[in-house]
């Protein structure tokens, strides 16, 4: 078995923005030359998350709005007293900070209608995402 460190640097462009990173992730997953295995991909940042669902346009709407009902951006944080953003910490952590997925033949074995994204919360900025491979 081998493993590789890799990042991949993400630049969002608004405050809260999904980012499809399928092909990002699929090309450096190819530099390895690995045929199986599994592969993690770790947001380094507390107010992003990483997740792995359908690339719909609407969907990604829905998703932002649930965010922001269940998580109101204005809204009285005991965090917004020495910062500005809790309800950026407090979705990262309902979404997740990571995924672990298998590969195989070389390839993201994920299902037809899944996509991988990276989702800023508190952007627009410049992230950095650790990609961790293990497989033969
Ligand atoms: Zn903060």
């Amino acid at each position: 078995m081998q493993v590789f460190n890799k990042t991949l640097d993400i630049n969002t462009s608004k405050r809260v923005e999904m980012v499809d990173i399928t092909e990002d992730v699929e090309i450096i997953l190819k530099t390895v030359s690995l045929s199986q295995g599994i592969i993690n991909i770790f947001s380094r940042h507390s107010t992003s998350a990483i997740i792995i669902n359908e690339h719909e346009t609407n969907l990604l709407r829905d998703l932002e709005d649930t965010l922001e009902a269940l998580v109101p951006e204005n809204e009285e944080y005991g965090h917004n007293t020495i910062d500005n953003n809790a309800d950026a910490h407090v979705r990262a952590v309902l979404l997740g900070g990571s995924q672990s997925l298998p590969f195989e033949n070389g390839k993201l074995d994920l299902g037809t209608w899944q996509s991988l994204f990276f989702v800023d919360l508190d952007g627009p900025r410049t992230r950095k995402i650790k990609i961790t491979i293990m497989g033969e």
